[in-house]
Parts: C-alpha cells; sequence; structure tokens
C-alpha cells in the first residue's frame, strides 16, 4: 500500500513536472514550424534579389556586346564609303607606268582648274554657259594626253591607255579626232543630229567659210567653231 501511494504521489509530481516543462519549453514540432515559417520569407527576397542581378547582369552584357558589333559594322561601312568616294588614281594600289612623273604637273593643274570650274557660283551667267568651261577643260585633257600620243608620240602606249582609264582624256571624242572631218571637233553633243533643230549638227561644225555669222559660241559648250578646214 504504502508502495503504491508513493508511486501515485511520484506519478502526481512527474506529470506536474512534465505541465511545468511544457509551459516552459514549448513542444519542440511548434518551434521549428515557427522558424520553418519565419525563414521561408526570407529565402525568397534572396532568390528574387539573385535572379534579378543575373539578369541585369545578363542584360547589360548582351547591351555591350550589342553596341561592340554596331560599333565595327558602323567603321566598316564608313571604310568601305570612303573607299568608294576616293578617286582612283589616289588609291595606293594604282601602279604608275613609267614616265608619269612628266605629264603628271599638267593633269593635276587641269584638275584644279576643272574643280575651279565645278565649283564656281555662275553669277549672271546663262545656265548653258555655265558649262562651257567644265567642256573646255575636258577637252584641253584629252587634247594634251592625245597630241602627246598620236602627234608628239612621246610617251607609251602604257601610259596612254592608263590615262585613258583613268579617266583623265575622253576615249569616245579621241576616237572621232582619229577619223577625217573631227580633228577638231570640239565635244561629242555638238555632232550628234538628233540634239539639234532640223536633224543637222551643231553651228560650230559648220565651217567658217559657209556661215552666215563668222563669230560664234555654240549653246552646248561654247564652240568658236571646229570644222576641219577652220
Ligand atoms: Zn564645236
Ligand atoms: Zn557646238
Amino acid at each position: 500500500m504504502k508502495e503504491n501511494q508513493l508511486s501515485i504521489n511520484h506519478y502526481n509530481e512527474l506529470a506536474q513536472l512534465q505541465k511545468l516543462a511544457q509551459i516552459l519549453n514549448p513542444p519542440l514540432p511548434a518551434t521549428s514550424r515557427t522558424v520553418n515559417q519565419s525563414e521561408k520569407p526570407s529565402i525568397l527576397p534572396v532568390l528574387c534579389a539573385r535572379a534579378s542581378s543575373f539578369v541585369s547582369a545578363f542584360c547589360c552584357s548582351a547591351l555591350i556586346l550589342a553596341c561592340v558589333v554596331s560599333f565595327f559594322f558602323c567603321s566598316a561601312s564608313t571604310v568601305c564609303l570612303r573607299e568608294q568616294n576616293m578617286p582612283k588614281v589616289k588609291t595606293n594600289r594604282v601602279k604608275y607606268p613609267e614616265g608619269w612623273e612628266l605629264i603628271e604637273p599638267t593633269l593635276s593643274e587641269l584638275q584644279v582648274k576643272m574643280r575651279e570650274a565645278e565649283n564656281d557660283p555662275h553669277d549672271g551667267k546663262r545656265k548653258c554657259e555655265t558649262l562651257w568651261p567644265i567642256f573646255k577643260i575636258a577637252y584641253q585633257k584629252s587634247r594634251y594626253i592625245f597630241d602627246l600620243y598620236h602627234q608628239r608620240k612621246e610617251i607609251s602606249r602604257e601610259l596612254y591607255e592608263f590615262c585613258l582609264d583613268q579617266g583623265y582624256a575622253d576615249r569616245n571624242l579621241i576616237a572621232k579626232w582619229k577619223k577625217p572631218g573631227y580633228e577638231r571637233l570640239c565635244c561629242l553633243r555638238c555632232m550628234q543630229t538628233r540634239d539639234h533643230n532640223f536633224a543637222t549638227a551643231c553651228v560650230c561644225r559648220v565651217p567658217k567659210q559657209l556661215r552666215e555669222e563668222k563669230v560664234i559660241e555654240c549653246v552646248h559648250c561654247g564652240c568658236k567653231g571646229c570644222a576641219s578646214g577652220d
């Protein structure tokens, strides 16, 4: 009996102690749950922040790459344009034939005159007159090359062909000068009948003795007469 009472008392004490322990220390699962609840919202912002930083880094690198690529294409296209606009003779790839240094000063001088004529403001001139100086200089250039090769025979065929290829002389106009009756032709337009009234050539092509007006300047190029016998 005594033992039984002791065990009952012991049991009561144990029950009280357990209650006390429960009050002092709340059950573990509950605490772990609160920990988990408190951890869950803390992980999400971290993940979000990491993801956003990754995305922003990716965007930045893509932007930089796009900039580099566009810069490369821009510079490449500029180089291409520059090469296209450059006059043929000024590129280093052109191989100048022998004797070029002897004719180069005269051609450069005519080139400068041509540029001046092209940039002339044309104040007070008739519309047709503005082109006359350009025709005149183009004629002088072609005549200079023609004389050097066909008349004076001072330049090689290679240099002559080089000048024609590079546009220093008009190949078609020179071809006409080789034909009888066209040795002094001023420009190709003045010999074309379709450009004139009554399907005739320009008045400057008419020999002086057959013209009523002795002093003329044709409208196309300002020619004062280019018939062979004049
Ligand atoms: Zn003429
Ligand atoms: Zn004419």
